[in-house]
């Protein structure tokens, strides 16, 4: 394995222009891992831009470089006519997560690199840089800096600490190794506050996130046996609380953490009137695998989809799919 780092390695100092990306509604290990590689492509020297679908989130604004993250309608401008090189894609299971436009506009000359943790990763890429033990891609992209020998420095560890600790949860999931541990001992030490990411991350949020998850939580629902408990956020519930799709980031834990419930879904109604579905499992169904049914994907506890149907069409149809791997877990298990 340690190869395919050389190999990356030796791709990204033979070419001289980049594009970096990442999934649709970035969270922290999207943006911490694409942040540190930019930092590091620019110490190369290298000419490198950034383009994400959507905007970053406020809750984000403290990371390093962040300033320079494009739109897509930045690339116009930013390459009239001239494609770069080499577009590296970071924590997407898939081309097209990165957004529709990017995926078809974005074309590098030479070579695509993926690089990805995801159960559901697919070798889309000319390079594949795929680890579905590590933590989360922040993990990889420190092996990457740590393989380089390049110094890796306050603020690439303040990128990689908080996709780190996002994807882990807060080094609670069961993807909290020990080596993440150790990755985060060392990145501490390179001089980061952990208090303070923490506060960046978790303990900010506008008011109305609080507003809106007071009136979610309202719309819970369970199967019988309580083991598949969901919530359905309507446009209306988004507008009357001015909130966006982004307010409802960590309210599916709220669902899973409930004792007798297995499978946790937050069924999203948005404004095209398709659903995004969120859906997490505590112990033993493979969520992942679930989300895959639908064209979604994701890691056997934490996993997406989206699906073209109306809210309780498409909430219909993953709890149907949600109840069959518990059933199946249950028939296998006894
Ligand atoms: P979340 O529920 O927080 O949006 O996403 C949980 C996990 O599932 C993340 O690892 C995310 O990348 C993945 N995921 C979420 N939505 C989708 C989707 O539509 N397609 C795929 N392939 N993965 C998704
Ligand atoms: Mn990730």
């Amino acid at each position: 394995m340690v190869q395919k780092y050389f190999e990356v390695l030796n791709l990204l100092g033979q070419y001289q222009h980049f594009a970096l990306s990442t999934h649709v509604n970035p969270d922290g290990d999207a943006l911490g891992s694409e942040l540190a590689l930019y930092s590091i492509l620019k110490d190369l020297g290298k000419r490198v831009h950034i383009f994400n679908t959507d905007i970053t989130p406020k809750t984000y604004h403290f990371l390093p470089f962040q300033h320079h993250i494009k739109s897509p309608a930045d690339l116009r401008t930013v390459y009239s006519g001239i494609m770069p090189e080499v577009l590296v894609v970071l924590d997407s299971g898939s081309l097209d997560r990165i957004g529709d436009q990017l995926a078809r506009q974005l074309q590098p000359t030479e070579a695509i690199v993926n690089i990805d943790h995801h159960n559901t990763a697919t070798k889309f890429g000319d390079l594949n840089l795929i680890e579905t033990g590590a933590s989360s891609t922040a993990e990889i992209i420190y092996r990457l800096i740590e393989a380089s020998g390049m110094e890796m420095g306050p603020e690439r560890a303040l990128c990689l600490y908080t996709g780190l600790m996002f994807d882990t949860g807060c080094f609670r999931y069961s993807n909290s190794t020990p080596v993440a541990h150790r990755i985060a001992a060392d990145l501490i030490e390179e001089g980061i506050s952990v208090d303070e990411v923490y506060r960046f991350v978790y303990d900010t949020v506008p008011q109305v996130r609080l507003h809106l998850l007071g009136d979610v939580l309202q719309t819970l629902e369970t199967t019988e046996d309580a083991k598949i408990a969901w919530i359905s956020v309507t446009q209306d519930a988004l507008k009357k609380n001015e909130a966006s799709s982004n307010d409802l980031e960590g309210v599916v834990n709220y669902i899973r953490s409930i004792d007798s419930v297995e499978v946790a879904i937050v069924a999203n109604e948005l404004e095209t009137g398709d659903t995004k579905i969120s859906m997490r499992s505590k112990t033993n169904v493979d969520v992942g695998q679930i989300c895959g049914l639908y064209d979604g994907g994701g890691h056997a506890r934490a996993a997406g989809c989206l699906i073209q149907e109306p809210l309780y069409e498409a909430l219909a149809k993953v709890v149907a799919s949600a109840r069959l791997h518990i059933d199946g877990w249950n028939s296998k298990s006894e």
